[in-house]
C-alpha cells in the first residue's frame, strides 16, 4: 500500500475554508450560510463552502453581465483570448498535482488517475479551444434582395459571442466537466457563472484562483457554491443569462430545458445515458472483456458514458462475463490516495443507497449476480458488480444506475445486437467490439448515440463533438460543435 502525501498547498486549501469568486471578490453567502462537504473515502467531514442565496446568484450574474457588456474584456481580441487561455492552462498544469488531490479528497477518485486523466484532460482541452479563439469566422454573401431590384447591397454574416454563460454541472467530473463550458465560453468572449455541484466544488474555486492569476478581467468568470435548488434554480431563471450549459441527470435537465424555453435562453443539456457495450463473435474476446470491465468500472462506473449494458454474442457470452468478473474480483477497493487501489467510493451515502436499491431489485426480480453485490463503509463503497438473467425491460436495464453495476444479456445475431442497443431512452454513446469491418460499418449508422466507439470505450478527443441523442441531451459540447453553441450568427446588410 503506497499513501500519497497531500501537498500543504492541498491541506491549506482546505483549511482556509474557500469562499466563493463573484466579480473582484472572494465572499461568503449574502445570509452567511455554508455547507458541509465530505471525504466520499471516509465520510468525515473535509470544511465547508459557502450556500449560495438567490442574492449571490443575482450579484454574479450581474458582475458577468457587466463584464460582457462594458469591461475591456468586450473589447479583448482574438489573440489575447488565446493567449489567455493558454495562461490558464499553463497554471494548470503547474498546479496539476494540487488540483488532482483536491479532486480525490472532494469526489473519492483516484488522485493519480485524476491527475493523468481529469486534469490532463482539462488542460489540453483549453489548449484546443485556446486555437478555435483565433479562427472564427463569419462569410459574405451575395444578396439579391427582390424587393429593391435596382438598389446594391453588400452583405455579410459575423458570429458572436452568445454573452453571459451560466454554467451548471455534475460531480463525477468536477474540474473537466467545468472546463468543457468554460473553454468554449472563453475562446469567443462570452462570460461565465459557473455552479458546480452541490458536493464537489472545490477544484472548480481553485480554477477560478488560476482564472484571476491568468490575467482575465473580473466578471468573467464568477463561481457561486450552492444547492441545486437554490443556486442552480436562481442561474436557470436569470434573465440576464443569454445561454444555460447544463450536465448532470436528465430529470433536471428537462426542468432547465423547460425554463430556458420560457425565456428563449440558449441551452445545451449533456445528460443522462445507459449506454451499450456490444461484444460480436469475432471480436478479439479477451480486449473486449477487458474493456467492458474499463467501460463500466473505471470512476466507479460514475460516466455519463459508462458501458452499462453488455451484449456478448450468445456463443461467447458466459466466457466474457466470466472474465469480466475476474477482473472484478480482482480489483482492490479503498482511498484514492492508495495508488494500490483500483476502485473509489462513491460521491455521497446518497448514491450509495441508490446504487444498492438497484441491486436489490435486481436479486429480489430473481437475476443473478456473477460478482460484487456487497456494500461496505464507513466511506461509500459499493464492490464491483455484474448481473446476469435480466430481462430487456428490466429498470436494471433501461434505467441510469451511475455506478459500478454491469448488466449483460446474449444475443443471436447483428440484428439483435442493434436491436436491444437501440432499445433505450438514453443515446449517449456505444462501443463495438469486433473486428469485422463490413459488420461494424453496417452498424454504426444504425446505433441511434451521439458517439460509437470501436473496439474501445468512453475514449474522448478535444476535437470530437461528445453529446446525446433522445433523453441524453441537446447540443454538443466540444469540437467546433461547442463554439457554434457559445455563439449567435448575425446577418448584416449594407446599402450601397
Ligand atoms: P443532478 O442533475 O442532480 O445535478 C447536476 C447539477 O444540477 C448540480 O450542480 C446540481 O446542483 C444542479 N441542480 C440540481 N437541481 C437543480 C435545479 N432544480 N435547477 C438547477 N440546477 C439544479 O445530477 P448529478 O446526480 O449531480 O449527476 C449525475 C448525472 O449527470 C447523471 O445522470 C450523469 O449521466 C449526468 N452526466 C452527464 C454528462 C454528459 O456529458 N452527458 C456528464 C457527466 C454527468
Amino acid at each position: 500500500m503506497a499513501i500519497a502525501t497531500l501537498l500543504p498547498a492541498t491541506t491549506a486549501f482546505i483549511q482556509r475554508a474557500p469562499r466563493m469568486l463573484i466579480g473582484a471578490e472572494w465572499v461568503e453567502a449574502a445570509d452567511g450560510q455554508t455547507m458541509p462537504l465530505h471525504n466520499p473515502a471516509t465520510g468525515e467531514q473535509l470544511c465547508v463552502v459557502p450556500r449560495a442565496t438567490v442574492d449571490d446568484i443575482d450579484r454574479a450574474v450581474l458582475a458577468a453581465r457587466q463584464a460582457f457588456d462594458d469591461s475591456p474584456w468586450s473589447r479583448t481580441r482574438p489573440r489575447e483570448r488565446q493567449n489567455l487561455l493558454w495562461k490558464l492552462a499553463d497554471l494548470m498544469q503547474r498546479d496539476a498535482e494540487l488540483l488532482a488531490q483536491l479532486e480525490c479528497l472532494n469526489n473519492g477518485k483516484s488522485a493519480a488517475v485524476a491527475q493523468a486523466m481529469d486534469v490532463q484532460l482539462a488542460i489540453d482541452f483549453l489548449r484546443y479551444m485556446a486555437g478555435w479563439a483565433t479562427k472564427i469566422e463569419g462569410s459574405s454573401v451575395e444578396v439579391s434582395v427582390p424587393l429593391m431590384p435596382d438598389q446594391q447591397f453588400h452583405s455579410f454574416i459575423r458570429r458572436e459571442a452568445v454573452g453571459v454563460v451560466g454554467a451548471i454541472v455534475a460531480w463525477n467530473f468536477p474540474l473537466l466537466l467545468a472546463c468543457w463550458k468554460l473553454g468554449p465560453a472563453l475562446a469567443t468572449g462570452c462570460t461565465v457563472v459557473l455552479k458546480p455541484a452541490d458536493e464537489t466544488p472545490l477544484t472548480a474555486l481553485k480554477l477560478a484562483e488560476l482564472v484571476q492569476e491568468a490575467g482575465y478581467p473580473d466578471g468573467v468568470f464568477n463561481v457561486v457554491t450552492g444547492t441545486g435548488i437554490t443556486a442552480g434554480a436562481a442561474l436557470t431563471h436569470n434573465p440576464r443569462v443569454d445561454k444555460l450549459t447544463f450536465t448532470g441527470s436528465t430529470a433536471v435537465g428537462k426542468e432547465i430545458g423547460k425554463i430556458a424555453m420560457d425565456n428563449m435562453t440558449r441551452v445545451t443539456l449533456e445528460l443522462g445515458g445507459k449506454s451499450p457495450t456490444i461484444v460480436m463473435a469475432d471480436a478479439d474476446l479477451g480486449s473486449a472483456a477487458a474493456g467492458a470491465a474499463s467501460a463500466i468500472f473505471f470512476n466507479q462506473g460514475q460516466v455519463c458514458c459508462a458501458g452499462s449494458r453488455l451484449y456478448v454474442q450468445r456463443k461467447h457470452f458466459d466466457n466474457v462475463v466470466a472474465d469480466i468478473a475476474g477482473i472484478a474480483n480482482a480489483m482492490k477497493l479503498g482511498s484514492g490516495l492508495d495508488t494500490s487501489v483500483d476502485m473509489g467510493p462513491l460521491i455521497s451515502a446518497r448514491q450509495q443507497e441508490r446504487v444498492w436499491r438497484y441491486i436489490e431489485m435486481g436479486r429480489d426480480s430473481g437475476a443473478t449476480l456473477a460478482c460484487g453485490g456487497e456494500r461496505f463503509g464507513p466511506g461509500y463503497f459499493v464492490k464491483p458488480t455484474v448481473i446476469v438473467d435480466v430481462d430487456q425491460q428490466h429498470s436494471l436495464v433501461q434505467e441510469e444506475i451511475f455506478g459500478p453495476v454491469l448488466v449483460a444479456i446474449p444475443f443471436d445475431d447483428e440484428a439483435e445486437a442493434l436491436r436491444l442497443a437501440n432499445d433505450s431512452p438514453y443515446g449517449l454513446g456505444a462501443s463495438i467490439w469486433s473486428n469485422d469491418l463490413a459488420a461494424v460499418h453496417r452498424m454504426i449508422p444504425r446505433i441511434k448515440s451521439g458517439s460509437v466507439w470501436v473496439n474501445c470505450h468512453s475514449a474522448l478527443d478535444p476535437a470530437l463533438p461528445f453529446g446525446g441523442y433522445k433523453m441524453s441531451g441537446v447540443g454538443r459540447e466540444m469540437g467546433y460543435a461547442a463554439i457554434e453553441h457559445y455563439t449567435e450568427l448575425k446577418s448584416v446588410l449594407i446599402k450601397l
